[in-house]
This record gives C-alpha cells, structure tokens and sequence, in this order.
C-alpha cells in the first residue's frame, strides 16, 4: 500500500496550539476577536493567521525564548514511534500545518526529528509586525485550503491518506482521507458530518490504529 500520513501539528502533535501562546504573550486579547470571527466561518483561516500574526512585532529568538520556556508546550506521547513506524513502512510522513514554520522546526529538532516533511505558513520577521504566507503545492499564495491541496495532490500522486487532526480546518483534508484519526474539534465535526474517525489521545493511538491497515 502507498500510504502518506498526513499530521496537523498545533493541538495534534503539540497538546495545545502554539500559535495562541505566541498571540496571547505578543498580541494581548485583541486577537481573540478575530478568532471568532474564523470560528464562525465568517473569514478563513489564511487570511485570519495572516492578520493575527501581523500584529506580533517580536523577533525570532524572543518568540522561541517564550516557546521553549512554556509549560503550555508539550508534545504528544509518541511521536517517535509514530515516525520511526512510517518510515519502518515506507509510509511518507507529512506535516501540513497552518501554524508558522519556525516555531514547527524548532519544536521537531528538539524533539530529535530530522526526516519529517512539513509544510505550513511561511513567515517573515518585521519590526512592524510578522508577515505570514501559505504557499500551496502550484507554488502561489492561498488563504484557504491549504491542508486539502496536499492531501488532494498525495491523492493525485498515487498515496492514499490517514490523517490526524484536532481543529475544524481538519474537516477538509479528513474528507478525503482513508483513514482519520481525531481528536478535540475534529472529532465532534466527524461526528456532525458522520464520517467514520478513530479517537486518538496521544500519538501510540495512532501508531495502533495504522497497524490494523
Ligand atoms: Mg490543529
């Protein structure tokens, strides 16, 4: 079997979203608004990052000093076994998040992950404020879908999908994905939508979900 495993990170391979650690300790409640106004569909989640993240004036190092000194950052049990199990397989592990690039290195090269694609906003550091882009498989800046243009360009390159996810935005790839594995938001999604997911805790959950394949 051709399979990729498609992994969000904030609130996936992370227990709690790092990007709303870095808008609460920069930003302030400002951007909590803005947050509702995604959750309510009202904008999508592109054009809502690249508005949040504009308002961080913080350089690089002084973001990863408050990362790495947060105890709301914890990695999920298990990530080690679950690259170690895909590339045991031959399964292409796949990190499309959109969270910031930075923040997702950093986190993994601590963890002592080197062989993980990752895929997710790109960003540029501004004294007036961070800007933050997506920019999709065909190389051009989306502010929507950026999750389901890679899992649909795996599906077109042969691969059939297991994805694990925890936020709304994970509706979408998870449509089309083979398999789901679902946590947090996403979890009560597929449950409205009636698409077929497997509860995860921690990342072993999903190690033992893929060895039923
Ligand atoms: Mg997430």
């Amino acid at each position: 079997m051709k399979l990729a495993v498609q992994c969000d990170f904030d609130g996936t391979i992370t227990e709690e979203d790092i990007s709303f650690l870095i808008l609460d300790t920069f930003v302030g409640n400002r951007w909590r608004e803005m947050l509702t106004e995604y959750l309510e569909g009202r904008i999508p989640v592109g054009a809502f990052n690249k508005k949040v993240f504009a308002m961080v004036r913080a350089d690089k190092q002084t973001q990863l000093d408050v990362i790495f000194n947060s105890d709301r950052v914890k990695i999920r049990p298990g990530l080690r076994e679950l690259v170690d199990y895909c590339s045991q397989k031959g399964y292409r592990f796949i990190i499309v998040s959109n969270g910031l690039t930075f923040y997702i290195g950093a986190l993994l090269e601590r963890e002592g992950i080197r062989n993980a694609e990752v895929f997710a906003a790109t960003n540029e550091f501004r004294p007036e404020g961070m800007i933050a882009s997506y920019i999709g498989p065909d190389g051009r800046e989306m502010d929507a879908g950026f999750k389901e243009a890679y899992t649909k360009l795996l599906i077109k390159n042969g691969y059939e999908v297991a994805y694990a996810g925890n936020g709304v935005s994970d509706i979408y790839p998870s449509r089309l994905a083979k398999i789901v594995f679902a946590t947090g938001d996403l979890l009560r999604k597929c449950e409205e939508e009636k698409l077929a997911y497997t509860p995860f805790d921690n990342l072993h959950d999903v190690v033992r979900g893929l060895k039923t394949l």
